[in-house]
């Protein structure tokens, strides 16, 4: 097991200093900002997508690092020999169908905003992946995440949507619209921001009274 250990103690040189400090940074240019299993937050650390403890060999493979922010690094390393239908969703080797609408949000419930979140089924993906990547969204609670997320984004843009809203519900939609294929550009379809943003336009209550929803 000394060679274990050795391997395992690899990894220390990915800091700042170390001779393998180049792959940290790669990583991190690779996630381009955003923690690659919630998408929010600032990525600062990395994760073993197979635990360094078990797998010492692969402690500094690229293709085992993933830039997590702290919070899901905390989760996902306590749940990571979990069992074949609980596995997170390797951000590289797994085909997650990108192009196609994974994602969705029902933005009111009971009459008041109150963004639900969820994963449902899209072509290309299988019902393994779409398990894991359920598994996956309820145990980093990502619901709770994208609804905090939706309802800041929500309170900032009320103003300017209540706006067009007082035109008609056809000026509103196109704003909407609008930020919506902006925020698919961004960050890609299956992501808070996009999902809530179709959402509204789909949501019927939404759409035959806008005005109750951004204040008159
Ligand atoms: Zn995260």
């Amino acid at each position: 097991m000394a060679e274990a250990g050795w391997q395992r103690s690899l990894y220390d040189e990915t800091y700042e200093g170390g001779w393998l400090e180049e792959i940290r940074t790669e990583v991190f240019k690779a996630a381009k900002g955003r923690c690659v299993l919630c998408s929010v937050f600032q990525p600062r650390t990395l994760d073993h997508f197979l635990p360094k403890e078990s797998w010492p060999s692969l402690s500094v493979l690229t293709l085992n690092l993933v830039a997590a922010c702290a919070d899901c690094n905390r989760i996902k390393g306590t749940l990571a020999n979990a069992s074949p239908g609980q596995q997170f969703v390797h951000p590289y080797f797994d085909a997650v169908p990108m192009n196609e609408v994974f994602l969705h949000c029902s933005p009111v419930k009971d009459g008041v905003m109150s963004p639900g979140f969820s994963i449902e089924p899209c072509a290309g993906m299988d019902n393994d992946l779409l398990a894991r990547l359920r598994w996956q969204f309820d145990t980093l609670e990502l619901d709770e995440m994208y609804r905090d997320e939706a309802m800041l984004f929500f309170g900032e843009r009320k103003d300017d949507w209540r706006e067009s809203a007082e035109i008609d519900w056809v000026t509103l939609a196109r704003q909407i619209e609008r930020e919506c294929s902006s925020a698919a550009k961004a960050t890609g379809r299956n992501m808070w921001k996009p999902a809530f943003l179709q959402g509204l336009l789909d949501c019927p209550s939404f759409g035959a009274s806008p005005l109750t929803f951004l204040g008159q």
